[in-house]
């Protein structure tokens, strides 16, 4: 973002220029079908188990169990449906959570709509769903679990690996949404007990349009698309190689470092924001997402605020960015007992490891300005 201060990088971040060159080489010099038998096609073939071996062992897979999409929306899409596709109706119950993504609860309600009973589990204030009510609402007919790893609104992190084990137990498959953790926190599949992941390339600094969905072997999945067989026959079409490697590229230069670095700002923005008077931390104060500040503002219209902050060139969100055009409460911010109150703003600032201690105070200062000056316009 020219001359201004993104901090909404939890709807989409810059393309790391190294993972910009990596798949420039892959658009232009070895472009070919990556199912095409001659040499040039087995180079794409060969760049794109690469990339699926890098993916694997981010998460403590194998390389065979990942499988290219284009982004955590097909990916939960298929993890849902591919799912309940294999398990031919035998099975009608799926527990999943109220905060989830709309890539997640929009399928639910399909299913719903096809007979299926859905399940969806409350959190407590901070975001958290309680193992405990995973555990007392499977019952026989239970089919998957869906729960997500980290919230993308407020950044809590759920206790993914409790769930899992639960699941485990009573034999029932787990799905988690990890388009806002990959990468950032740690994730092992087996340790977890996770049967199918949903990861994006564009939350982390890789492309738009690409993602990837990681499902156990022999984990019973129909695929939600036809044609030539592609990725395992899970997910057909011509695989998008330079996608693929950008993803990759991206994931392997996000360094613990950056991860540290982007802590410790998020650390300074929430003491410095909660400084201004009448304002709440939304989510977890411990079990957060590095790069994920959601403020609540008393007394401030939330789009006064976006409004007043856009003009200081400083981009934020109210929420997620799929609802911040429409003008109902968010359903995650109304999941943690926050009333409908439209008078009271939260705000969303996300970070990203380009992110700088400068625009941070920057954002600071302005958003307390503008704070202030939408609290006297109101006589609040
Ligand atoms: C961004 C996001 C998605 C959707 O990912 P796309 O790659 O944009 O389709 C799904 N779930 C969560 C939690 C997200 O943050």
């Amino acid at each position: 973002m020219p001359k201004g201060v993104y901090l909404d990088n939890a709807a989409s971040t810059s393309l790391d220029p190294r993972a910009g060159a990596a798949m420039r080489l892959y658009e232009t010099i070895h472009y070919a079908n990556p199912s095409s038998v001659h040499a040039e096609g087995k180079i794409a073939a060969q760049a794109l188990e690469r990339a699926r071996e890098t993916i694997a062992h981010k998460i403590r897979a194998k390389a065979h169990e990942i499988i290219f999409t284009s982004g955590a929306t097909e990916s939960d899409n298929l993890a849902v449906k591919g799912v309940v596709g294999a398990a031919g109706g035998r099975k009608k119950h799926i527990i999943t959570s109220q905060i989830e993504h709309a890539a997640v609860l929009e399928p639910m309600k399909e299913l719903e709509a096809q007979g299926f009973k859905v399940t969806y589990l409350a959190v407590n204030k901070e975001g958290l769903v309680d193992p405990n009510d995973v555990r007392k609402n499977i019952t026989r007919h239970t089919l998957l679990v869906s729960i997500m790893h980290a919230n993308n609104e407020i950044g809590t992190i759920q206790p993914i690996e409790e769930i899992g084990k639960i699941c485990k137990e009573k034999g029932v498959l787990f799905h988690t949404d990890a388009a806002q953790s990959f990468a950032k926190v740690p994730i092992d599949v087996n340790r977890m007990c996770i049967d199918v992941l949903s990861m994006s390339a564009h939350k982390i600094h890789g492309p738009k349009g690409v993602g990837a969905l990681y499902v156990r072997a022999g984990t019973p999945l129909k695929a939600q698309m036809s044609g030539g067989g592609q990725e395992f026959g899970f997910r057909a079409g011509t695989q998008n190689v330079a996608g693929a490697v950008g993803f990759t590229k991206a994931a392997e230069e996000l360094k613990q470092k950056d991860i540290d670095r982007m802590a410790s700002l998020r650390d300074y923005a929430i003491k410095h924001l909660l400084s201004i008077p009448h304002t709440r931390l939304n989510g977890s104060s411990t079990r957060r997402l590095c790069n994920n500040v959601n403020i609540l503002f008393e007394g401030v219209p939330s789009g006064e605020l976006l409004m007043h902050l856009d003009h200081a060139r400083i981009a934020v969100s109210t929420g997620s960015a799929c609802s911040s055009l429409d003008i109902k409460a968010s359903h995650v911010l109304t999941a943690l007992g926050e009333s409908a109150d439209e008078a009271h703003a939260a705000i969303r600032f996300s970070l990203s490891k380009f992110t700088t201690k400068e625009e941070v105070k920057y954002a600071i200062s302005k958003t307390a300005q503008a704070v202030d000056a939408i609290r006297r316009a109101h006589n609040f």
